[in-house]
């Protein structure tokens, strides 16, 4: 996902050439905002956290771009790719050192796992809109 934050600066664009820049292909991708139940169920992994609600509100404030995204090695080179998620502590370069503000508003969310990958892509996308 591209978060609100970075939405709201309009870097959509320069993100999403990064991104395609660096080898990955799109195969899903729609603009959409989230609901509190969306952004609960979505982040529900984190609900015992202090940051929580902070986190819920920020997620729903405003719209997001969702999509899925191939490429071999995909969680960890994306990964790689953004940056930690402090943009403070993040490598020179990645999308968060280059776009994100906080901690908190950190520009783009990537899965950490293959299997979570699968499960956040079903989320956002129905079969017929992945190509
Ligand atoms: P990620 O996998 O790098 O996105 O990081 P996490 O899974 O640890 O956290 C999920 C998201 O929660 C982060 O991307 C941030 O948007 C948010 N988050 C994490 N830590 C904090 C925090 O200390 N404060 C706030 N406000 N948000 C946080």
């Amino acid at each position: 996902m591209i978060k609100p934050d970075a939405v709201e600066n309009g870097h959509i664009g320069a993100i999403l050439e990064k991104i395609t820049g660096a080898g990955f292909n799109i195969v899903a991708m729609k603009y959409t905002q989230l609901s509190r139940r969306d952004a609960q169920e979505f982040y529900a992994i984190h609900k015992e956290r202090p940051f929580f609600g902070e986190l819920v509100e920020f997620m729903t404030r405003g719209p997001i771009v969702a999509a899925i995204l191939e490429k071999d090695n995909a969680v960890d080179d994306f990964r790689a790719l953004i940056g930690a998620t402090n943009p403070a502590e993040a490598a020179e370069g990645t999308i968060r050192k280059l776009f994100a503000t906080s901690i908190g508003e950190n520009a783009v969310h990537g899965s950490d796992s293959d299997e979570n990958a699968g499960i956040e892509g079903a989320f956002h996308f129905s079969g017929r809109e992945v190509f």
